[in-house]
Formats: structure tokens, C-alpha cells, sequence
């Protein structure tokens, strides 16, 4: 309890999941005090060529939205309607993400998102955001914080405190060296990614079809382009980070040069600035994390990243984390019933409830990274995928693509990994047996979902 009576929750971190939860908390009539290691990004530009934009599907709108927020966020996003296939040498593809019009993911800034967060969890008037507030030591026996803030440290104390501090937590370390049990793995993928920037044209307006999440996929390796409001496109390349095709030998004005010529040539001239944009700007790293326990007692609990860092390529991980806040938005008292609350059942029954969400989330973006760098050129994938439309179009409540169950439906993930799973052996015995899918009757169909039990 704080000293004005309200009850007050700590959050580390202010990024994308931390700056949603304290205005979750604040509509619940708590005080959020934020301490956040970085620069306030409305004011100081920290982009530096890192995920500049990203996917938000609807795990991640469903809690804006009931903040009604959607209204005030409608104009900071572009539909992308399925993935834009580029094979050298042939006309782009469309595979649609759905058969709905309103199956979409939308391109969102990273940047303008955090900033309008943090700026609605302010005007609350309940949240206050330290920036430059770096959280070096948590103390769970003493409930005491240690801030660097620039040349000088503090401490501070805490009541409840909330890790939201990304993928390299000091929450998670705090809660994971109390515990006899913890388990943590870390793994690192060997591939890196690198942003690189597509210009608007002389109008201002995009250069390729702006409704799209753009791929080229060449196997080992992939870009993809994802618009942005000003007429631009983030192009991030993934790609192995040692080996002999690697951020380890493209590194220089000639090897650049090369690669992209032999393997992105139609796209290359579009690449702006691509020789100084690609020495210049960081080569990422990208792991998976998961851990356990996510809380400790009744005083810390980890979500979002923090909690279940995951490779990006199913665009999930700010969207898994925007669904953490929302399982807190319906588990959490409202403030004046926070004093009889059982915060240690409470914390345990979120962590018991997301991680093995969490974990299956984890998994099905690893998978999908091949889906997308090397099977969405591939006969077989595309079989599958025309079988699986058309089971969705016969038969919607029986089936639906996983896919789509983790991108535009609510079902926990770890029942459209388990589901996936079956629908994958059901797809390859469609594709053993017919050669396309004008040859599956609906009767046919009907008897082969009733055997996988569908
Ligand atoms: P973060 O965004 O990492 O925020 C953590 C915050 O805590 C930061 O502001 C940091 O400064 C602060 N902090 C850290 N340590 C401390 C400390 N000790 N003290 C105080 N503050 C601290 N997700 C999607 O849903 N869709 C996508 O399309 C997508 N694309 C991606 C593309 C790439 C290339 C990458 C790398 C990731 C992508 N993600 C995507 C994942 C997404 O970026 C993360 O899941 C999301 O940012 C997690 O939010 P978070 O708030 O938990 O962590």
C-alpha cells in the first residue's frame, strides 16, 4: 500500500508491454510507478535500426480495444492482407493470410506505438514513467529497487513489482535465483536480421504494393518489407550469423554488392542508401527464452519478453505479450479491492495460465521461420495450403488454418500448436492421396476430419 492510500505497482521497464500494462493498471484505479532504463523515445530518437515497425494482430488489439483504443490507433496502421511471394525472375505472388477481408495484420510503428502508450498511460494521471532509470539490483527480502540514473544510484522500494524489462530481464534473474527449481533456457538462433529502407517514390507514396508483407525467400536466407505510414518500407534481411553465406562474409562494399546481385537483384535498386544503410546499422540476434517459475510469492511476477522472448517470425512476440496484459486486465482486482486480494495465487495463476501459451508461441514461430525464408516457394506447401482453405471454406466451425487460429482468433496457442499438429497429418494424406484439390468431395472431406477426430 503507498503512502496516499492507493496501491501502487511497480513496473521495470516501459517498452511496448510495460507502457500497456501501466495504463491497464492505472484504468484499474492503480498508482504505477515506471522505471525505465532508456531515454523518453518521444523526445530523444532511439530507433537505431532496430525493428522500426511491426505486425499487430489480434491477440495485441483485443486489450487495446477495449481500452477503446482502436479508434485512436486507426490511423497509425496499414492492413497487410497475406504475404507478397518474390521469386527472382517472376511476377509476385499474393497468398492471402486468410478467405475473410478482414483477415489482415496490420503494420504498426514500434516507436509511434510505445509513445502513444506511454502518452495515454500519463494522461491517467495515476502512471508516473522515470526514464534514463536504469534497474540494476532487485531486492525481494528488503522489496527494494537499485536505479542507476545516470552518474547517480538510488534505491527505492517497491510493493508489487511487475518485470517488463524485455528480453535480457533483471526481474527474471531476481525471481529465478530465489527459487531452488528455476529453469531457464536461452537458446540463440544462428541467424541474425539487419534493417535496411525502401524510400517512398517521387509522390510520395509506396514503390511496391503497400497492402502486403513483402517476402523474398531464398532458403537459407530471406528479406521481408513491412510499409510504414510515410510512404516507406522496412526491409529486414535474416540470414545465418557465421558460415559461408552469413552476416560474416556480407560485410564489406563488395560482398554486399555481390549478394544482393545475385540474389535480390530486382528489388537492390530500391534498397536506399543499401552499402552505407547496411554497414551502418546493427546486426541483431535473436533467441528464444524460456523460463520458470514467472513469479515470486506475492511480490514479482514476469511477463511479455521478460518472460518468453521468441524469435520474430510469426510476428507474435509484442502480440503474446499485449495478451499477458490482457490476462492481468481480467485477473487482477480493481485497486480498492487489491487489500484482500491473494497476490501470490494471483501471480502464480497468470504464469500457470500464459507460460505454456508462452512456450508453445515459442515453437511455432522457430517453425515458421522455414515456412517463410524457404516453404512458402515450395509445391507441397501450397498444396497444403489450397487443401486447407478449402476444409476452412467447407467446413469454418470444423477447421480452421493454424495459421489463422494464431493470427486472428483468441484460441490459447497451445491448443493451435496441439491442433496444428493434427492438421498437418490430415493435410499430408490429403496430399498423398488426391493431386489437387478439385478431386476432395465434401463428403470425402467430412469423413477424413471425423477420423482426425476434427
Ligand atoms: P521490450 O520491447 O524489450 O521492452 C523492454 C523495456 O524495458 C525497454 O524499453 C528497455 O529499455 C527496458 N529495460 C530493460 N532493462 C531494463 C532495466 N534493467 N531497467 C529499466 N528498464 C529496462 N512482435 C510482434 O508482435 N510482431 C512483430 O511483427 C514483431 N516483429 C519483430 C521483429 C524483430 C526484428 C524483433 C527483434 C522483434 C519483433 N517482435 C514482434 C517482438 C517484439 O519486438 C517484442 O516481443 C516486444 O518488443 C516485447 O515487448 P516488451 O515490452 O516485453 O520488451
Amino acid at each position: 500500500m503507498s503512502d496516499n492510500q492507493t496501491p501502487m505497482i511497480t513496473l521495470a521497464g516501459g517498452g511496448l508491454v510495460g507502457s500497456l500494462l501501466a495504463l491497464i493498471l492505472a484504468k484499474k484505479g492503480y498508482r504505477v510507478e515506471v522505471y525505465e532504463s532508456r531515454p523518453d523515445l518521444r523526445r530523444v530518437d532511439i530507433s537505431a535500426g532496430r525493428s522500426i515497425n511491426l505486425a499487430l494482430a489480434n491477440r495485441g488489439i483485443k486489450p487495446l480495444e477495449q481500452l477503446g483504443l482502436m479508434s485512436k490507433i486507426n490511423d497509425m496502421i496499414i492492413p497487410m492482407r497475406g504475404r507478397m511471394v518474390h521469386v527472382e525472375g517472376e511476377t509476385a505472388t499474393l497468398q492471402p493470410y486468410g478467405q475473410h477481408e478482414y483477415d489482415v495484420i496490420y503494420s504498426i510503428s514500434r516507436g509511434e506505438l510505445n509513445s502513444f502508450l506511454l502518452t495515454e498511460a500519463e494522461n491517467t494521471g495515476l502512471v508516473t514513467i522515470h526514464f534514463d532509470s536504469k534497474i540494476s539490483q532487485v531486492d525481494f527480502d528488503t522489496n527494494q529497487l537499485s536505479i542507476v540514473q545516470g552518474e547517480h544510484s538510488q534505491t527505492v522500494s517497491f510493493d508489487k513489482l511487475i518485470g517488463t524489462d524485455g528480453a535480457n530481464s533483471v526481474v527474471r534473474d531476481a525471481i529465478l535465483a530465489l527459487n531452488d527449481n528455476s529453469q531457464l533456457s536461452v537458446d540463440v538462433l544462428d541467424h541474425s536480421y539487419k534493417e535496411l529502407h525502401i524510400s517512398p517514390d517521387s509522390q510520395g507514396q509506396h514503390k511496391i504494393d503497400k497492402q502486403a508483407l513483402h517476402i523474398w525467400p531464398r532458403g537459407q536466407f530471406m528479406l521481408i518489407a513491412l510499409p510504414n505510414q510515410d510512404g516507406s518500407f522496412t526491409v529486414t534481411l535474416f540470414m545465418h550469423t557465421q558460415g559461408e553465406t552469413s552476416f560474416a562474409t556480407v560485410k564489406d562494399e563488395a560482398t554486399i554488392n555481390a549478394f544482393f546481385d545475385a540474389h535480390f537483384a530486382s528489388i537492390k535498386p530500391e534498397l536506399e542508401n543499401l552499402v552505407g544503410t547496411y554497414i551502418e546499422n546493427p546486426t541483431g540476434s535473436m533467441a528464444t527464452i524460456k523460463c520458470g517459475p514467472w513469479n515470486y510469492a506475492d511480490k514479482g511476477l514476469i511477463i511479455g519478453d521478460a518472460a518468453h522472448a521468441i524469435v520474430p517470425f510469426h510476428g507474435q512476440g509484442m502480440n503474446c505479450g499485449f495478451e499477458d496484459c490482457q490476462s492481468i486486465a481480467e485477473h487482477f482486482p480493481a485497486a480498492n479491492e487489491a487489500e484482500s486480494a491473494d497476490w501470490h495465487a494471483l501471480f502464480a495463476n497468470i504464469a500457470k495460465l500464459r507460460k505454456p501459451n508462452a512456450d508453445a508461441i515459442a515453437d511455432m514461430a522457430l517453425e515458421n521461420y522455414i515456412e517463410m525464408r524457404d516453404s512458402v516457394i515450395q509445391d507441397s506447401f501450397l498444396q497444403k495450403k489450397a487443401f486447407a482453405f478449402k476444409l476452412q471454406q467447407w467446413f469454418p466451425a470444423r477447421f480452421t488454418p493454424r495459421y489463422a487460429m494464431v493470427m486472428f482468433q483468441h484460441r490459447p496457442y497451445q491448443e493451435a500448436y496441439a491442433l496444428g499438429k493434427i492438421h498437418d497429418r490430415l493435410l499430408q494424406e490429403l496430399c498423398e492421396s488426391y493431386s489437387s484439390v478439385d478431386e476432395l468431395t465434401q463428403q470425402d472431406a467430412d469423413t477424413l476430419l471425423t477420423r482426425y477426430g476434427l
